[in-house]
C-alpha cells in the first residue's frame, strides 16, 4: 500500500501600511509601478530599514503556535536572476529564522492531529510579470516587491490532500485571528507551495518529492496533490522512478507539469545581508505581545459549544473566521435572542447572501444590530420567518432597515385570532367537500386548509395560529 507524505510551505503577505525595508506602500491595485521606491529597486547608495511591525507580527504567529522564538534571527540574500526581482537578490532569513519549531492542531474524521512547523521566516516579495498588457512582449509591475512576506515551513507531517486543506484553513483562520494578514487569496496574499511524495507503507524512508509551486486556492491546493500522488504512484509502479524537481499545476487541465528540474535548479548562495542588522528580540517584548494576543480559534470553538451551546459542526463554521465569529457574537448581544436561532440565520441565510454576492465577512452590508432587529420581529411573531428571508434579502442589496422595509411594505404578519378565525372559518366553508373528506379521514387535507388560509392572507398569516385554529374547529367538526 501506498502512503501520502506531505509537507507545505506557506507564503502569507504581513498586514503592514509599508513594506519591509521601506516606506513604500503596499496597497494593493494600485498603478503599475507607482508603489516602489529606490529601496525597492535596489538602486545603489540606499540602505534597507527594516519595518518593525513585521517583526512583532511575527512573535505574534510564534507565540500563537507555540513555536520558540529566536532571541536573534539574521536576514540573508537568496541570488537568482528574475526579470521580476530588480536586486538580484531576495532579502530572507535562511539558518537563523525568527521562528522554529512551532505546531497546530487540526481536526479531522473526528481525530486531533498535531502538524509540525518547523520554521516561519520573514522575507520579501518580489514583483510580477504581467503576460497579458501587450502583444509579444512581457510587463514588469514592481509594486509589490518589498512586501512583508511571511514564509510557514510544515513537518512533512500532513498525510493526504484532504488533510493538506484542513491544515491550510486552520493557518488561514489563525494569520486572520492574529491580524497579521488578510489573507486573501484572490489577491495573492496566502499562497503555499506543496512538496509531495509517496512511499510503501513499509519504508521508513520518505520518497523523492516534487514541490508544486505557488497554489492560491483551496481547491486546486486538493487538486494538485490528488494528481500529483496519482502520478508518482503510476510511475512507480511500472518500474520508472520519480525525480526531484518544481512543477506548476494548471487548474485548467487539471494536472501538474515540470517547472525544472533539481539539475537545473538554482544554487541560491546565501549569505547574510550586510546592508542589515542582527534582529534582536528580548523577553520583555515577548511578554508584551503574549499580553496582547487576542482569543485564537481553538479557544473560541470550546466556549462557543459550552456558553452558546451550539453543536461542534455549528461552532466550528462560526470561528472558523474571525469576523463571522464577531458577527455572530453581536447580533446576540441584545434582546435575548436564541443562540441557536442566530447561529442557524447567519449559517444558513446571511453565508448565502454573502456567497452568491461574493461579499467577505469583513464588509457584510447588514449590520448585527440591525439583524438582531429582524429576528426580534421575527421573534414577537410580527413577521414570519420566510417573511424575514425575504426582507433580509431587502436589507443586504439595499441597506434597508427591518422596520423601514415591515412598514413600507405592509409586511406585518396577521397574529391577530379575531380576524385569523374569521379567516379560517370562511376557507372552510367555501370547502366543504374538502371538509367532508378530511373528516372521513383523508387527513393529509390540513395542510390544504393552511395554504388556502395563506393564500387568502397573501401569506401574511401567522402560521402557528392558523394552525391552531383549524386543529380546533376541525377536530371539533370530527
Ligand atoms: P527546500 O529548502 O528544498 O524547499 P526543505 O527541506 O526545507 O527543502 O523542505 C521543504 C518542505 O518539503 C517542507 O515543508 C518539508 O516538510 C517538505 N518535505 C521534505 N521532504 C519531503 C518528502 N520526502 N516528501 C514530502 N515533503 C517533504
Ligand atoms: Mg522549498
Amino acid at each position: 500500500m501506498w502512503e501520502t507524505i506531505i509537507g507545505l510551505e506557506v507564503h502569507t503577505q504581513l498586514r503592514t501600511k509599508s513594506k519591509i525595508f521601506s516606506s513604500a506602500s503596499t496597497d494593493f491595485g494600485s498603478e503599475q509601478n507607482t508603489q516602489a521606491c529606490a529601496i525597492d529597486l535596489g538602486l545603489p547608495g540606499v540602505l534597507p530599514v527594516l519595518n518593525k511591525d513585521v517583526v512583532f507580527m511575527a512573535i505574534k504567529f510564534g507565540l500563537a503556535i507555540n513555536g520558540k522564538i529566536a532571541k536573534k534571527s539574521i536576514f540573508a540574500r537568496k541570488n537568482y536572476f528574475y526579470p521580476d526581482l530588480p536586486k538580484g537578490y531576495q532579502i530572507s532569513q535562511y539558518e537563523l529564522p525568527i521562528v522554529e519549531s512551532g505546531s497546530i492542531n487540526i481536526f479531522h474524521k473526528d481525530k486531533s492531529k498535531k502538524i509540525g512547523i518547523t520554521r516561519a521566516h520573514l522575507e520579501e516579495d518580489a514583483g510580477k510579470s504581467v503576460h497579458d498588457l501587450f502583444d509579444d512582449k512581457s510587463a514588469i509591475d514592481l509594486n509589490r516587491a518589498g512586501t512583508p512576506l511571511i514564509e510557514i515551513v510544515s513537518e512533512p507531517d500532513i498525510r493526504s490532500a484532504e488533510e493538506a486543506v484542513i491544515y491550510l484553513k486552520k493557518l488561514h483562520s489563525l494569520v486572520r485571528y492574529l491580524e497579521i494578514s488578510d489573507g486573501n487569496m484572490e489577491q495573492g496574499s496566502f499562497r503555499c507551495d506543496a512538496n509531495v511524495s509517496v512511499k510503501k507503507n513499509t519504508d521508513k524512508k520518505l520518497g523523492i518529492r516534487a514541490e508544486i509551486k505557488n497554489i492560491n486556492s483551496f481547491k486546486f491546493v486538493e487538486n494538485a496533490i490528488n494528481f500529483e500522488v496519482n502520478r508518482q504512484i503510476n510511475l512507480l509502479e511500472n518500474g520508472n522512478s520519480v525525480i526531484q524537481e518544481t512543477r506548476l499545476y494548471d487548474p485548467i487541465k487539471n494536472e501538474t507539469r515540470p517547472m525544472r528540474s533539481k539539475e537545473e535548479a538554482n544554487d541560491y548562495r546565501y549569505f547574510p545581508d550586510p546592508d542589515l542588522l542582527p534582529v534582536v528580540i528580548d523577553s520583555s517584548m515577548i511578554e508584551k505581545i503574549k499580553s496582547d494576543m487576542p482569543e485564537l480559534p481553538d479557544k473560541r470553538l470550546e466556549r462557543f459549544i459550552k456558553s452558546y451551546k451550539l453543536s461542534e459542526y455549528d461552532a466550528n463554521i462560526l470561528i472558523a473566521d474571525k469576523f463571522l465569529a464577531n458577527y455572530f457574537e453581536e447580533t446576540l448581544k441584545a434582546n435575548n435572542l436564541e443562540s441557536k436561532i442566530v447561529a442557524n440565520w447567519i449559517i444558513t441565510e446571511i453565508l448565502a447572501l454573502a456567497k452568491k454576492s461574493n461579499i467577505d465577512t469583513e464588509n457584510f452590508p447588514v449590520e448585527p444590530n440591525n439583524l438582531n432587529e429582524l429576528l426580534v420581529f421575527v421573534k414577537d411573531d410580527i413577521i414570519s420567518s420566510k417573511q424575514a428571508k425575504e426582507i433580509l434579502q431587502r436589507m443586504w442589496l439595499k441597506g434597508e432597515k427591518a422596520n423601514t422595509i415591515i412598514e413600507k411594505e405592509g409586511f406585518q404578519q396577521i397574529s391577530d385570532s379575531t380576524e385569523l378565525d374569521k379567516i379560517v372559518e370562511n376557507v372552510l366553508k367555501n370547502n366543504y367537500k374538502s371538509v367532508e373528506e378530511y373528516m372521513s379521514g383523508k387527513t393529509k387535507l390540513f395542510g390544504f386548509f393552511v395554504g388556502q388560509v395563506m393564500k387568502e392572507t397573501e401569506g401574511k398569516a401567522n402560521p402557528k395560529i392558523v394552525n391552531e385554529l383549524l386543529r380546533g374547529k376541525l377536530d371539533k367538526k370530527c
